[in-house]
């Protein structure tokens, strides 16, 4: 199952921004869930866009507590995008960002990357209108935000309790989002094709799944639709190096890194999705043959009714789970 996570990535350069590095130590260390991270250093890479083609030089740098993810455009006067739910524009094959006419496009791997590193804070600089899609997956972005460091804040993190329900519907379509303590996936798919049919995957977001089990998960397509799509300016930039394409019988590029890749993939952006309410959220996410549009959607309906959730920091739940993990004194 576990195939080609080793492989070494082609094509892709990595490097620590040169005098980058944040100055001082924080002293305050806690459980990771309590308090904001940034990271430690820049860190850059460069590649091209999956649907413009357009290449492309990406950095992250580190950002002071309370900033969020923002995007600079280095290309456009360091014009600055927030990775928010209000500047969500085009969203179809991939989830596009726009402020003000400025396009910063195909956002949700590096979101997510963000999410599963435990990242609240950063700035990330692109000189083109579109992220890098490196090798399809968040695996490159993590690495970079591993070989970066992660540095922890001394603001607590809040989170988005939802305290209801939410389900949306459209035709065969199905996201919802309900109360938990911890963030958790469900996502099911149903693809036509003898390598896919219908998967499932859950995942508990809590710990390192997202690193083992989400992250390496690439994106797909069908060669059969690559033309059709070109004509309407989408995947320009895809090639077997940084997309499964998928044969009408099976895959031009094996091997798949977990034979339920797709599945996987999809939970990947939907996580990279959701990152756009702006806060880490407490809620069992389900969703079944969604997409960004479906994904985009949920975030909107949340952040329209504060009645539908709270916000609260961990730090009461984790002080009951330190107190709970006491050793009992003997009898
Ligand atoms: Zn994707």
């Amino acid at each position: 199952m576990w195939l080609s996570y080793h492989r070494r990535i082609r094509n892709i350069t990595c490097k620590l921004v040169p005098g980058s590095n944040s100055a001082g130590k924080d002293p305050a260390v806690n459980s990771p869930l309590i308090q904001e991270n940034t990271i430690r250093a820049g860190v850059e890479c460069q590649g091209v866009g999956l649907h413009s083609g357009a290449p492309v030089h990406l950095k992250i740098l580190p950002a002071p507590a309370g900033t969020g993810i923002v995007f600079r455009r280095t290309d456009l006067d360091n014009f600055v995008v927030e990775a928010i739910s209000r500047n969500v524009a085009r969203v179809s094959y991939a989830t596009s960002l726009m402020k003000q006419g400025v396009l910063i496009s195909t956002t949700e791997h590096l979101l997510s990357a963000f999410i599963g590193t435990g990242i609240d804070n950063a700035i990330v600089e692109l000189d083109n209108l579109e992220l890098p899609i490196l090798d399809g997956s968040a695996q490159p972005f993590v690495e970079m935000i591993q070989r970066a460091g992660v540095r922890r804040q001394r603001r607590q993190r809040t989170y988005l309790r939802l305290n209801r329900a939410i389900e949306l519907r459209e035709g065969n379509k199905f996201i919802a989002v309900y109360p938990a303590d911890t963030y958790s996936v469900s996502y099911a798919i149903n693809f036509l094709h003898p390598l896919i049919g219908k998967q499932t995957f859950e995942v508990d977001l809590s710990d390192d799944n997202f690193l083992r089990e989400i992250a390496p998960a690439r994106t797909f397509g069908f060669l059969h639709e690559a033309d059709a799509m070109k004509e309407q300016g989408l995947i320009r930039g895809a090639s077997q190096d940084n997309a499964i394409v998928l044969t009408r019988e099976g895959v031009l590029n094996p091997p798949l890194r977990f034979a339920d890749e797709f599945v996987r993939h999809k939970v990947l952006d939907l996580i990279g999705d959701l990152a756009l309410l702006g806060k880490r959220i407490l809620g069992n996410v389900v969703a079944d043959r969604a997409g960004h549009a479906m994904h985009t959607a949920l975030v909107s309906r949340i952040l329209k009714d504060p009645t539908l959730w709270d916000q609260t920091t961990v730090a009461d739940v984790t002080d009951q789970l330190a107190t709970m993990e006491q050793p009992q004194p003997a009898a």
